[in-house]
């Protein structure tokens, strides 16, 4: 089994839908409410707007990413911070149900990562996002767990911890002899050029608006580049390669999360040794199938459902 790790974030994650008198109420008493389609950083949303929002699921990049690694096949393990609400929202033990390793998970004061999510009646969100735990990652928490980061046969990193902490990360692989397999997943976009520039990342996975954003650090970077274009597939270029894989036509009806199953996917495939256009096809179609569902961990395809859709059912 390859051994992925996913070095990121945690979420528990408030969704609510809400009447637009509701939201005018909400937006007229708080100031950093967001506008639609809007998202913005809090250090905390109040306990009494959280109460509207009555939907709760688990999330974050790192953790949903591990989850599909997990699924792919993989033996996964997430590395991050959780808050002292984890009992509450039974955060460990449902990644754990999701076959994800929580030992090298620590908790910390405060609440996990969270993101207070407004739908309104026509379907646009607002979105305030607080970083909780996931901002209580550190240099030092990476330090602390350097022979699992060298141990691993896939890292996956995201950028929804600081940059400080996944640059520590990847100067512990660089003093190593034997180091991962490096997936960075530079989403969202915004300060994710300098983990990029690193020279320990070997695969990048952006969509197109993070390819957009990242423009020039994309040109200078010298391993692969995974471009993922949503129902147009994936565009892949290596040094001295470059090919399309298409995705399968599905019926999607909540694209959420997509680009994480498919950096989990990537990552247990590469883990595992496949060649690069194997494990993008992989993941290709998982990615597909979980926009066949809701929810992202929940829509997460078993790897026999990939197989079968691949035509490959027996291996
Ligand atoms: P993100 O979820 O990060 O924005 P994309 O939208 O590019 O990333 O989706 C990631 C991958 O998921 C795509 O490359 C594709 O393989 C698959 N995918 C996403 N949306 C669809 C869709 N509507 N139909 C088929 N495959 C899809």
């Amino acid at each position: 089994m390859p051994r992925v790790v996913s070095f990121g974030s945690v979420n528990v994650d408030h969704v609510g839908y809400l009447s637009h008198d509701r939201i005018a109420a909400l937006a007229d008493a708080h100031g950093w409410f967001p506008d639609a389609g809007e998202t913005v950083r809090v250090d905390a949303v109040p306990a009494a707007v959280r109460d509207d929002l009555t939907e709760t699921f688990l999330g974050g990049k790192g953790a949903n990413q591990a989850v599909a690694a997990a699924a792919a096949g993989g033996d996964a393990s997430l590395l991050g911070c959780v808050g002292d609400d984890e009992d509450e929202h039974a955060v460990l033990g449902t990644l754990a149900e999701r076959g994800v390793v929580v030992d090298g998970v620590e908790r910390v004061d405060g609440p996990t990562g969270y993101a207070a999510i407004v739908v309104d009646e026509t379907g646009e969100n607002r979105i305030a996002i607080v970083a909780g735990a996931n901002g209580r990652v550190t240099p030092a928490y990476a330090r602390r767990h350097a022979d699992r980061l060298r141990e691993a046969d896939c890292l996956l990193l995201q950028n929804e911890l600081s940059a400080a902490a996944s640059l520590a990360a990847l100067d512990e692989l660089s003093a190593a002899g034997r180091r991962p397999t490096v997936v960075y997943d530079p989403a969202p976009a915004g300060g994710a050029a300098q983990v990029l520039a690193h020279d320990a990342v070997d695969v990048v996975t952006p969509n197109e608006s993070e390819a957009a954003a990242l423009d020039e650090g994309l040109a200078d970077f010298d391993g692969t580049v995974v471009r993922t274009l949503g129902a147009r597939g994936v565009a892949v270029e290596t040094g001295d390669d470059a090919f399309h894989v298409d995705s399968p036509t599905v019926d999607a009806v909540d694209t959420t999360g997509a680009g994480d199953v498919f950096a989990g996917y990537l990552a247990a495939e590469l883990g595992d040794g496949a060649a690069l256009r194997d494990a993008v096809e992989l993941a290709a179609v998982a990615a597909a199938l979980s926009t066949t569902a809701t929810g992202v961990q929940t829509a997460v395809p078993t790897r026999e459902q990939v197989l079968d859709v691949l035509g490959d059912g027996e291996s």
